[in-house]
């Protein structure tokens, strides 16, 4: 009996290390996307390590939440007809918006796609949905393909991005490691996770009125963050929503698509109709921030270029530190 338990012992033991030589090795086997992870492991100016222990943001705190099926998101109230819908499990924050009128409601951006947003809408109105894009880069329009109507900025790039969608590889770093900290949805599978390409439906002009039934949102043209970077304006409220062109968070002025002179002509004339608006809605991390802000961003970028200013520089980029946002640019665009 004795003998025989110590065989099994040994027999056990063999298979405990056959197991682990075996999960080593196909360890190993993943390797490859591991490595792809770190590699594009962004710098620590863009993504702190442990982002996400600043959460909750205090301004949600004061916020009316609003309880769905979908847990990716957290749903607030704004004003009577005006939610936004955040996803605050993943790094970029996105925040995307339902504005009801009388007739329609339209979705303002659809987040990252991680999540199932329309289910969410679904449980929020019975009116008749459409999207319209503040801009088209992939946090913004991961939802688009679940909907029917959907605008963006009549601008070429703005049209191509929409039409190109956003493939497993470029979208696997904002799935895995550090870009996520709670569990993502069930069945939603990283390795094979893609941003479907949509056609818009309708093309946006600046001026342009969406009308909403009793509300309208005015389209302004704000290049800069991307050409077709739209904010639409919602008078009646006294709400700007602005996708990236504000946000509080380390504002992008350092990528491809950023053009600083348009982006400061956009802030520029965001400024000169500050009495129009009380409060932004913005694409990332705080959904309802006081409008002053604006000037102060215009005057930031204004300071930066003229060499002035507190930063952090890491691989050519620098982080310049300001009151309730901060600003991501090129050492190489800066004079001094
Ligand atoms: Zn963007």
């Amino acid at each position: 009996m004795h003998k025989r338990r110590k065989f099994t012992l040994f027999k056990g033991a063999v298979f405990i290390l056959c197991s682990l030589v075996f999960l080593v090795l196909t360890h190993n086997q993943c390797s490859p996307d591991k490595k792809q992870t770190s590699e594009e492991k962004r710098s620590e100016l863009i993504q702190p390590a442990k982002w996400w222990e600043k959460l909750p943001r205090p301004v949600y705190a004061n916020l009316e939440k609003v309880e769905t099926s979908q847990e990716w998101f957290e749903v607030y109230r704004l004003t009577q007809d005006t939610y936004a819908i955040y996803e605050p499990f993943q790094f970029e924050e996105a925040i995307s918006y339902l504005a009801l009128g009388k007739k329609r409601a339209v979705v303002i951006d659809t987040g990252t796609g991680i999540g199932d947003l329309k289910q969410v809408i679904n449980e929020l109105t019975a009116l008749p949905v459409s999207i319209v894009n503040t801009h088209t880069h992939w946090d913004h329009i991961g939802s688009n393909h679940q909907f029917k109507e959907i605008a963006c900025f009549n601008d070429k790039d703005c049209i191509r991005k929409l039409q190109e969608g956003a493939d497993t590889q470029r979208l696997l770093p904002s799935v895995t490691g550090d870009s996520i900290w709670k569990p993502l949805p069930e069945g939603f599978d990283s390795s094979t996770w893609k941003i479907p390409p949509v056609e818009p439906t309708s093309l946006l002009e600046n001026g342009d009125l969406v009308d909403l039934g009793e509300r309208t949102l005015e389209v302004i043209h704000t290049p800069g963050h991307s050409p077709g970077s739209v904010c639409l304006l919602d008078k009646k409220n006294k709400i700007l929503f602005t996708g990236d062109t504000f946000f509080p968070g380390p504002l992008y002025a350092y990528p491809e698509d950023v053009n600083i002179e348009d982006y400061m002509a956009s802030l520029q004339k965001l400024k000169d109709r500050m009495d129009e608006y009380d409060y932004l809605c913005s694409g990332h991390n705080d959904p309802w921030i006081k409008s002053e802000v604006i000037a102060r961003v215009k005057k930031a970028f204004e300071e930066i270029l003229e060499g002035k200013g507190e930063y952090k520089q890491d691989n050519g980029i620098r982080r310049y530190f300001f009151d309730g946002f901060d600003i991501l640019i090129r050492a190489d665009m800066i004079k001094n």
